[in-house]
Formats: C-alpha cells, sequence, structure tokens
C-alpha cells in the first residue's frame, strides 16, 4: 500500500521522476543524454533563479501584519482603511539605499520603510523611509545622487570623494545629510525605528474637503541607535543582523507594533504657510502641525518564501485609494512613474498578478495579454461596450487627488516660502534637537566619512557645507579632520594628502 504521506517528487509539470540523485547515461561511467529533461529542468531553473535585484534598495526584509483604526480621522478623510474599527492586513519591507543585495545591515544609510495596505477598495501603498525627508526635492536629481553612492566606473568601489562631491555641490541635501551623520542613520535594528511618508499626501473626506497630510510611523520599541563603532563590528559579525532580528522576534511572538500619527494641514494653508509644504527636503514642524494619533501598526507574521513574498513584493506610491491622494511635491509624482516602471522591468508587466501584489479586492481591469500573464481574460476586451463589461464608477475615486496648477511650462525651483532655505531646518537640528553627546557624535561621524579618500578639493567645500548649517559644527569639523588626516587615512601619502583615485586625477 503505498504510504499516504508520501510525497513522490515531480518535475513541474506535475509528472513524477525516476531519481533524485543521478543523471542519466550511458552506463554508470558513461555520457550523459540530452533526453534527461529533469536534470536540464533542473539546471536551467537554477541558472535562472536571481532575479534582477531593485536599483536602489536592494538589500531588505519584511513581514506581514495588521493595522488597526483606533482614533476617528473621518473628519478628514474618507478611505475605508482610516474609518473607526477598521482592521486591514499589511505587507512591510525594510531596507537599506546603497549597498546591493548581501550588503551589511548595519551600513549608515537611511532605511525604506515601505507599507502595503490591502484594503477593501484595493491596494493601498506608502513607500516612505525612516526619515522624514529627502537629499533633494527634484526627480531631475535622484538618478545622479544614487549612482554617486553606488560603485565608480573605473574601480568598481564605493567612493566618500563622489559622495561628498555630490552633496556639497546641492545644498538641498544638508537636512538630510545632517540627519544621516547623525545617530539615527544606523537604526539599532529595524524595530527601533520610525517610519515617515516623508512626502505631503492629500486626504480626501465625504464632503470632498481636501486636507494635505504626512505619516508618522512612530516605534512603540522607541527610538534607538548604534554607534559607527557598534555598527561596524556588527557588519561582520552579523551582516543581516536588521532581517534576523525582525524574523526571530516575530517567531517568539515579541511582535513590534507603530504608533501612526499623522500631521494634518488644512488645503488652502499651502500657499501661505512659511516653508514649501510640498519640499522633501522640510518638515512640518510640530509646532505647527501637531500630530495625531490614527491607529496601530503590527507585524505578526513572517514571511514564509523571501523570493515571492520580498524580493517580488512591489510597492507603488501611486497605489492610491479614494480618500487618499498625491500632492504637488515633484520627487513623488515622479516616484509615480519610476517605481511601476522598475517593477514592469524587473518582474514583467503582469506584476500586479503575482500573489504577494494582488489586492484583496476584486480586479476587474481592461489590461491583457503580455509575459506571465496568470488571469484569463474575458470578452469584452474593450470600453465603453455593450456586452456588459466593467465600466467606471467616479463616485468610488478620488482620481489620486486633485488640485489646481496654471502658468508657463517651466523648468525651476519651487517657489520660495518665507522661510525657505536650505540650512535653517538642519541647523535647527543641529542646535535645538540634538544634545551635546549626539552633536559629538555627528562631529565624529562626518569626520570619520571625510578621512575615507575625499579630496582637498572637496574637503574645502565640505567644511563650508557644515559651516552653513551652523559655524560651530563646521569649525569643529575642519580641525577634526584636520588633525586626524595622517593617522587615519591608510591610503594618505607622505605630505598627509587623501589618497587621489583616478577622476581626481582627471579634474
Ligand atoms: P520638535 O522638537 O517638535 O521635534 C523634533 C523631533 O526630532 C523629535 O520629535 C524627533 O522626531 C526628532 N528627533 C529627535 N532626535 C533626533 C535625532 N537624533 N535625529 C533626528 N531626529 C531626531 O521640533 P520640530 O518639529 O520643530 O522639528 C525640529 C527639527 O527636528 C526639524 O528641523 C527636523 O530636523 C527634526 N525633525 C522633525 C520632525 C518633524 O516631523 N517635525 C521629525 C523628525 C525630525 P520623532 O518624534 O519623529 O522621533
Amino acid at each position: 500500500m503505498t504510504d499516504p504521506e508520501a510525497r513522490p517528487t515531480t518535475t513541474d509539470a506535475g509528472v513524477p521522476v525516476s531519481s533524485d540523485e543521478h543523471s542519466l547515461s550511458v552506463g554508470p561511467d558513461g555520457p550523459l543524454l540530452l533526453q534527461d529533461h529533469y536534470l536540464i529542468e533542473q539546471m536551467a531553473n537554477f541558472n535562472r533563479e536571481r532575479i534582477a535585484e531593485r536599483q536602489p534598495h536592494a538589500k531588505g526584509g519584511g513581514a506581514f501584519g495588521t493595522f488597526e483604526v483606533t482614533h476617528d480621522v473621518s473628519a478628514f478623510t474618507r478611505a475605508a482603511v482610516f474609518q473607526p474599527g477598521a482592521t486591514t492586513d499589511v505587507l512591510s519591507r525594510f531596507s537599506t539605499v546603497a549597498g546591493e543585495r548581501g550588503s551589511p545591515d548595519t551600513w549608515r544609510d537611511p532605511r525604506g520603510f515601505s507599507l502595503r495596505f490591502y484594503t477593501d477598495e484595493g491596494n493601498f501603498d506608502m513607500v516612505g523611509n525612516n526619515t522624514p525627508v529627502f537629499f533633494m526635492r527634484d526627480p531631475m536629481k535622484f538618478q545622479h545622487f544614487i549612482r554617486s553612492q553606488k560603485r565608480r566606473a573605473d574601480n568598481n568601489l564605493r567612493d566618500h570623494d563622489m559622495q561628498w562631491d555630490f552633496w556639497t555641490l546641492v545644498p538641498e541635501s544638508a537636512h538630510q545629510v545632517t540627519w544621516l551623520m547623525g545617530d539615527r542613520g544606523i537604526p539599532r535594528t529595524w524595530r527601533h525605528m520610525n517610519g515617515y511618508s516623508s512626502h505631503t499626501y492629500m486626504w480626501i473626506n465625504a464632503d470632498r474637503e481636501r486636507f494635505w497630510v504626512k505619516y508618522h510611523f512612530i516605534s512603540d520599541q522607541g527610538v534607538e541607535f548604534f554607534t559607527q563603532d557598534e555598527a561596524d563590528q556588527m557588519a561582520s559579525a552579523d551582516t543581516d543582523y536588521h532581517q534576523r532580528d525582525l524574523f526571530e522576534h516575530i517567531a517568539a511572538e515579541e511582535f513590534p507594533s507603530w504608533t501612526l500619527k499623522m500631521q494634518i494641514m488644512p488645503f488652502e494653508d499651502a500657499k501661505t504657510y512659511r516653508f514649501n509644504p510640498f519640499d522633501l527636503t522640510k518638515v512640518w514642524p510640530h509646532g505647527d502641525y501637531p500630530l495625531q494619533d490614527v491607529g496601530r501598526l503590527t507585524l505578526n507574521r513572517n514571511v514564509s518564501d523571501y523570493h515571492t513574498e520580498i524580493e517580488q513584493a512591489a510597492f507603488e506610491p501611486n497605489n492610491t485609494v479614494a480618500g487618499t491622494g498625491l500632492s504637488p511635491d515633484k520627487m513623488l509624482l515622479a516616484r509615480g512613474f519610476s517605481y511601476s516602471d522598475a517593477h514592469r522591468a524587473r518582474l514583467g508587466s503582469n506584476y500586479r498578478q503575482i500573489p504577494v501584489n494582488r489586492p484583496q479586492s476584486p480586479v476587474h481591469s481592461y489590461t491583457k495579454d503580455g509575459h506571465l500573464r496568470m488571469d484569463n481574460v474575458s470578452d469584452p476586451v474593450y470600453a465603453p461596450n455593450s456586452y456588459g463589461g466593467p465600466s467606471a464608477d467616479p463616485s468610488l475615486s478620488d482620481d489620486g487627488g486633485r488640485w489646481e496648477a496654471d502658468g508657463e511650462m517651466v523648468r525651476a525651483a519651487y517657489t520660495l516660502h518665507a522661510e525657505d532655505d536650505d540650512w535653517g531646518q538642519a541647523r535647527t537640528m543641529v542646535r535645538d534637537v540634538l544634545d551635546d553627546d549626539a552633536r559629538e557624535r555627528l562631529v565624529q561621524n562626518i569626520v570619520g566619512h571625510l578621512l575615507n579618500g575625499v579630496s582637498e578639493k572637496v574637503l574645502t567645500r565640505a567644511f563650508e557645507y557644515w559651516r552653513n548649517v551652523d559655524q560651530a559644527l563646521g569649525d569643529k569639523v575642519e580641525s577634526g579632520v584636520r588633525a586626524k588626516q595622517d593617522e587615519t587615512d591608510p591610503k594618505a601619502d607622505a605630505q598627509g594628502n587623501p589618497a587621489r583615485s583616478s577622476m581626481q586625477d582627471k579634474a
């Protein structure tokens, strides 16, 4: 009698195979045979196991969970996911930005904080970070910024000279670089960091009133960090420390959670607010727009197959649902295109049919065919039609948010608001938020980073960059670099100049 528990190995076509161990050969010592379909299937699949990694945010991990609404914000949004009592399934993914898929979790870098809410009204995604701001306000600069963080063309090495070259030529980066060089630039674990939408989004209530909003997921575990030394040690002891920490805590049923708090700005305030509220390099100070409680995100289920559930997870900020929308933040509007485009390039045009990307609500779309199509398409395949195909219901959509715009087509920076500049909010962080110890660690982190192969030309600009943030900070950075230059830069020559790269030689 056959064992009911037995699971005979089959090919991917479900046909039982005759051996898990031996290829088909002519005699035990003879040549292999081309008709060994099973061996060929194993080798061919193996050769295609790795898909292109994300560019950027390649290294990451995540988990499933739930989001529950704890406070009534129905006056601001009609989205079902934010109505009193609603509970929604969630997928999260946390990541570093610059490193490749095998890079250490504890390198200094912003962390991605992506969320998908599987709502009754379709997927609602937030592609956030653990920082409330970003390095630039115009998407034209993004690709160049990422290249400056990745590897050089000639020696295939990461290069602090090109990182600081870019940052110091782009003063709007100062707020985010200050944040990055501070304690929060290396979170202790993913559980111990906040998540921010960073971008300004829109909420729309049942009366179609509009509000500008920012999402803050505040860690219930508290915010904790690694010092540079601790992080360096962890990078060699456990490259995957953050991934392991999240997985093990969820496996032990110590579920991490975050409290969602919102900043909510009346629609009309945007025009006259002291900062441009759509500039991604700026926060809205809490004193102007206090945090309002909304709900709790809890991660309580580990993934069972990293590849299908995390590597193929395709978050996209243009997955908005009724009651939510985008804003005139230029970085956000560009991401609306670039995320879907990246997914099409990496996963194929039918990436939304991969199980982790499928909504829990019904899909009645008119997309059709293409590589790896899973869902049957039924007629009619066009709209409008008189054969019972789906038809759009405008009452169910807010079109991703709407606002008024007029003017010449230009290539120009945002209109300046009263207190807009590139340095002010970074200065507030240094002077008013950090205590003396945190300020000293900031100086040491910057000095250590600058001592790693940065050319004299770029160093000089870096000292001015930090003096623009705060004179005393810039002075300390310069004296710290000058004092340690000889002893800490292993590539320094006999005159104490940092090692020169071929790119610097060309300059
Ligand atoms: P507040 O004093 O009300 O807020 C300061 C906030 O800074 C804290 O609430 C905390 O944010 C965050 N913070 C604390 N320590 C650090 C650190 N070591 N590194 C980075 N952030 C830290 O002042 P404002 O709202 O007026 O903001 C002042 C400055 O604080 C801003 O210019 C900005 O640089 C920074 N900041 C502001 C945030 C905002 O949304 N307003 C958010 C984060 C930073 P949290 O509660 O989110 O942990």
